[in-house]
């Protein structure tokens, strides 16, 4: 019997070619693993009705784990996005996204090592929103100026920005666990609580009660506008850093830019049951099946996923894999290759990296 059994969606765009590369990668660590290959998106919302079949979300529950190629979300199609809905569907309220980096890969940087554990499942994210002028956009506008004593402008758009103590509590709590069982020194709670007391106040509160439980672990706050500039002025001082969704998201795209960009940045949406392991880039789809994007984001988010599973030793061979390869330079695609020399396709780019793996 296999020792694990893994879900691989395979996504749209570059994403059949990008799970390919990370299989072929996992696969040369030497753990048996039995792939359930199931799809999800555009194309499958035409042969089944639903861009997310209940047994795609079935198949990732009673599996150990999954990784997930891009699946693009048509802009204005109405066609709502499989990713959060994923996400939704099995409460996978954390979102890690570590960038480390790398010998060989350009940046203005070269000693980063920052943790982003975002919160995946609230906050402007919630997706209650309400169109200018609709019945229920006028509707929620009385009932708020009423409220709030404040005036809005009548042909105003709405969002909410929900945020619990339940979900801020049990990020901050996992920011902690990550911080204590990775060996990081230190959590630094992201926010604009100065302005935004009821929400982002009580998200900061909440990091505050949940660090006073981790005296090993060293913690702070930062308003966000000041952790951006920090982050681009000394980034060696921060370490893990604990974000609501929307902060989250645009801070985990910088720190991207500071390692290198999306190339290189993996990511893993993670459960008390469940976790989806993909990288933060899209499904590029004007790259789609030229066997040409750069696979080690989502092979780095392979690492997490064996990380995950407690394989720590296969994990490591994985990343030093990915590192020694960049760092040579020679079969690396387009956007990481030196001058003069000629880049390799991305499967290409993957059997180099699951040689090193397998020897
Ligand atoms: P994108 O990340 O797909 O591409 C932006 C650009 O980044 C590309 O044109 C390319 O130049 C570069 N790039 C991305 N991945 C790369 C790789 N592996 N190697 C080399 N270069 C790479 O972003 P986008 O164009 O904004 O989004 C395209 C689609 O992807 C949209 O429909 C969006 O909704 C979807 N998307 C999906 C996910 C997901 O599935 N989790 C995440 C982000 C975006």
């Amino acid at each position: 019997m296999s020792q694990y059994r893994l879900t691989l969606i395979r996504g749209d765009g570059i994403g059949p070619e990008v799970t390919q590369a990370a299989r072929i990668v996992l696969d040369a660590t030497g753990i048996d693993f039995e792939w359930m290959v199931v799809d999800a998106g555009a194309e499958v919302m035409e042969k089944s009705g639903t861009p997310l079949p209940a047994d795609v979300v079935e198949a990732v529950r009673t599996s150990d784990a999954a990784i997930k190629g891009p699946i693009t979300t048509p802009a204005g199609s109405g066609i709502r996005s499989v990713n959060v809905a994923l996400r939704q569907a099995l409460d996978l309220y954390a979102n890690v996204r570590p960038a480390r980096s790398l010998r060989g890969v350009r940046s203005r940087y070269d000693h980063i090592d920052v943790v982003v554990v975002r919160e995946n499942t609230e906050d402007l994210y919630s997706g209650i929103e309400f169109e200018k002028h609709s019945p229920k956009a006028v509707e929620a506008i009385e009932m708020l100026m009423r409220l709030s004593g404040k005036k809005i402008f009548p042909g105003s758009g709405l969002a909410v920005k929900p945020i619990s103590s339940e979900a801020s509590e049990r990020i901050a709590r996992f920011a902690f666990e990550y911080a204590r069982c990775n060996a990081r020194r230190k959590v630094t709670a992201v926010h604009k609580a100065n302005i935004l007391k009821h929400t982002d106040g009580l998200f900061l509160e909440a990091a505050r009660q949940v660090a006073a439980e981790y005296p090993d672990i060293e913690f702070e706050d930062r308003i966000v506008d000041n952790l951006c500039m920090q982050l681009v002025q000394k980034p060696e001082v921060f370490d893990v850093l604990v974000l609501p969704n929307l902060y989250g998201d645009i801070v985990s795209d910088l720190t991207a830019g500071l390692v290198g960009g999306l190339g290189v940045a993996p990511g893993a949406n993670i459960g008390d049951r469940n976790a989806i392991f993909e990288a933060i880039h899209g499904s590029a789809p004007r790259y789609a099946g030229q066997n040409k994007v750069n696979p080690s984001a989502l092979i780095l988010s392979g690492a997490l996923l064996l990380r995950y599973l407690g394989e720590q030793e296969a994990a490591g061979r994985v990343e030093q894999a990915v590192a020694d390869v960049i760092a040579a330079g020679q079969k690396v695609t387009y956007d990481l290759a030196p001058a003069g020399v000629a880049p390799v396709g991305t499967r290409q780019m993957a059997e180099a990296i699951a040689a090193k793996v397998a020897a």
